[in-house]
């Protein structure tokens, strides 16, 4: 099946392949000089495209996405329902977006490993451990390097590259990750390498880094995390099929960091909820959850409009008598103050709406407070200045009101007052994220008090079960 490029006929194919794929690749290719040792194998797009098509149908399923920060409901594009991605009673595989959008992306594997270029079947090569194989975006193709230097040649791809060693890892980004990996060109003419691996050892790198290593005398909150992840990932399998993948490794979905950030107790966890994910009238939840809300989940209506949702309702952080859950949080309550310079300044930047062109000349007049939800958070800020009045709704306040820090980061929640002095504007705030579902910190602490993971989970999420829907 793959072409030679000492063919006439073939060399036709190679200029059509470019143009059906819309880009400058062709041409690209032809330019260049064939080299006695360059092998040009090519693979018109549309073999393989219509195979991605049906398996990211198949991989595509319905529910609500839910990243762990989010500052809005999702846009209902992304809640489009796609049924039959999950089946129940068989261990999903998910699609991860490592690299998107690369110029140029380097692999290499913990043991022995193999590149295959999918298209073909055909193994490009094996490596041993820590050789490099670097590929390069050339508009269509895969410009795929071996170790060492020598070219092997251009692909169309998607270029596959596995461990052959068990418990061997794939390396790509300085993190090592489970499973393989998949390098695709993309429809700009860049590279996306997706990490391909089982649901269950993909929690194993999501659960620390969204959690924390926790010790064994709080695995009842890691069991509770490693549902809440489960339940999030099951529900939004194919959530971001436009792209080639399931979802982000980032806090655009979940944090997924891959082999190093295993856990052996995370793992304990993982492995004795096997299966497990949260339901609701049958059908998995949308498992909302944020660091620290300060006392009081938010119901989701509140914080983002739209229809309530009868198991993301606000509850109390607390048990009788107790201490809100979430008390030990290192930002249960915090504070934040601005100079007027410095406000002035993060605002003509990140206010919504406001001219580029008119940054510097912003005169801040005013901020007041004008409305808040039943659980004390802003809803409603108003900023004056000498661009007029700004609305800003909850999520917008939170990238509005950034923090005068190194890299700017949002405000850690809307939950605050604010107080103003001469020059200065102070925030006294309490929580971290937006505050619906499972509060992470107050897990952990019911955890210590000795509740089990279904007690935390039905806690914070009412009127849910728990279902094994693979074992
Ligand atoms: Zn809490």
């Amino acid at each position: 099946m793959r072409i030679s490029t000492s063919n006439k006929r073939n060399t036709k194919n190679r200029v059509a392949a470019g143009a059906m794929a819309g880009s400058t690749a062709g041409s690209t290719a032809g330019a260049r000089p064939d080299h006695v040792h360059r092998r040009v194998p090519i693979r018109v797009r549309s073999a393989w495209w219509p195979a991605l098509l049906l398996v990211l149908l198949i991989l595509g399923c319905a529910g609500r996405p839910l990243p762990s920060d989010r500052t809005a409901r999702p846009a209902p594009s992304e809640t489009a329902p796609t049924t039959g991605a999950f089946k129940p009673g068989q261990l999903p595989v998910i699609r991860i977006g490592l690299l998107v959008n690369r110029d140029s992306a380097s692999l290499t594997g913990t043991g022995r490993f193999r590149v295959v270029d999918r298209a073909s079947g055909e193994v490009i090569g094996t490596s041993s451990s820590g050789q490099i194989w670097n590929m390069q975006a050339k508009g269509a193709w895969i410009d795929v390097t071996a170790p060492g230097g020598a070219v092997q040649g251009l692909y169309t791809g998607p270029i596959d590259v596995g461990p052959l060693a068990r418990e061997g890892r794939i390396k790509a980004a300085d993190r090592e990750y489970r499973g393989s990996m998949e390098v695709v060109s993309n429809k700009n003419g860049k590279l996306t390498v997706v990490n391909i691996l089982d649901v269950e050892n993909y929690l194993r790198g999501v659960v620390p880094p969204e959690i924390g290593k926790l010790k064994e005398d709080r695995i009842e909150a890691l069991k509770a995390q490693a549902i809440a992840a489960r339940t999030y990932t099951v529900s939004n399998l194919g959530r971001r099929k436009a792209l080639g993948f399931d979802l982000y490794g980032t806090v655009a979905d979940q944090v997924y960091h891959g082999y190093g950030a295993e856990w052996p107790v995370a793992d304990r966890a993982i492995s004795e909820t096997r299966g497990m994910i949260a339901t609701y009238e049958g059908k998995p939840i949308a498992a909302q959850y944020s660091s620290t809300c300060a006392g009081e989940t938010e119901s989701i209506e509140d914080a983002w409009g739209g229809d309530p949702i009868p198991y993301l309702r606000s509850v109390r952080d607390r048990d009788r008598g107790s201490d809100d859950f979430c008390s030990h949080s290192p930002v249960y309550t915090w504070r934040v103050e601005w100079n007027k310079d410095t406000l002035e300044n993060i605002l003509s930047t990140r206010l919504p709406g406001l001219d580029p062109r008119k940054r510097g000349e912003f005169d801040l007049r005013g901020i007041s407070i004008k409305s808040r939800s039943s659980t004390g958070r802003v809803q409603l800020l108003e900023i004056k200045s000498n661009h007029g009045t700004a609305t800003l709704r909850s999520g917008q306040i939170r990238s509005a009101l950034r923090r005068p820090v190194r890299g700017q980061p949002m405000l850690r929640s809307t939950k605050f007052d604010l107080r103003f002095r001469q020059n200065t504007v102070v925030a006294e705030g309490g929580g971290y994220g937006h505050g619906i579902g499972m509060c992470q910190f107050g897990a952990i602490g019911m955890a210590g008090q000795g509740y089990k993971y279904d007690r935390i989970l039905k806690h914070y999420y009412r009127g849910i079960d728990l279902d094994r829907v693979y074992n």
